[in-house]
């Protein structure tokens, strides 16, 4: 499932790309094809990421609300290699077009929904200006284990499964952990990492948690699939501090993954 920073990513990608443009949208498929056609000729005028909702704003009181979802992609195609009939939403240039697959929610709404949605959500790291405050708030009164509060996108919003063991394991704090437990300093610091990580996720348009030091001096950039992760799906493979075998778990009915040695039960 995309994490917040591939809706980020895209909201910057579509802003580049489309923002101040007339729309040329379509829906091959046929199931936006209303929606389609009130977008169509309407000039993009912003584009804003929350946790992991995604809006357009066009035209004097449009808003396109997409959620991917598991299954979702939202992709730049070079305009000769964009066909095929399972395009919920395509938005067409001279050279390349934007096209949406199998996206959770694809949807028109008005304003006070978009605040209503922003509003349920915990803060996101992503977002300017956005604080701590309310996330460490609720970790402090939550008996829930850790490893699952982190998925709850009304408590943080945008991080996903894979952030999640990656994070925890940065920290240090075994994924069963009641976040109740855990001192305010270091659900404080989690934040802090969460803003650093999500921000390279960005940059980087993928998820690399593997710092330089861990990496024999290679940058985030640099590393390979195989390398760019310390916990997530590593089940038995060696801990890169500690060659201790990885472990894996269901925490909030999906697993997580960590080291027993840098992350004990406590
Ligand atoms: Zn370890």
């Amino acid at each position: 499932m995309p994490e917040g920073h591939t809706i980020h990513r895209l909201a910057r990608d579509l802003r580049r790309d489309l923002v101040d443009t007339e729309l040329e949208a379509s829906s091959p498929q046929g199931r936006f094809a209303s929606g389609a056609k009130s977008l169509d000729g309407q000039v993009l005028t912003a584009t804003e990421a929350a946790g992991k909702h995604l809006f357009l704003h066009a035209g004097p009181n449009l808003t396109l609300y997409i959620h991917l979802g598991l299954i979702g992609k939202f992709r730049r195609f070079e305009a000769s290699t964009n066909r095929g009939d399972a395009v919920r939403l395509r938005f067409e240039r001279e050279d390349f077009a934007w096209s949406l697959t199998g996206p959770h929610t694809c949807r028109l709404i008005e304003p006070p929904e978009v605040e209503e949605i922003i509003a349920r959500l915990g803060p996101d790291p992503l977002r300017r200006r956005s604080s701590p405050d309310q996330f460490i708030d609720k970790a402090a009164k939550s008996n829930k284990a850790i490893g699952a509060l982190l998925l709850d996108q009304n408590v943080i919003a945008g991080i996903g499964n894979v952030y999640r063991s990656e994070l925890l394991f940065l920290a240090g704090i075994h994924p069963a952990t009641p976040a109740k437990n855990l001192d305010g300093g270091v659900v404080r610091k989690i934040w802090d990492t969460t803003v650093e990580l999500l921000r390279l996720g960005v940059r980087l348009d993928r998820i690399v948690t593997v710092t330089r030091a861990d990496a024999n001096g290679t940058k985030p950039g640099r590393l390979g699939p195989d390398n760019r992760l310390y916990a997530y799906k590593r089940t038995g493979e060696p801990c890169r501090r500690c060659d201790t075998p990885i472990a894996t778990a269901p925490i909030a009915g999906r697993s997580i993954w960590w080291c027993p040695r840098c992350q004990p039960a406590r």
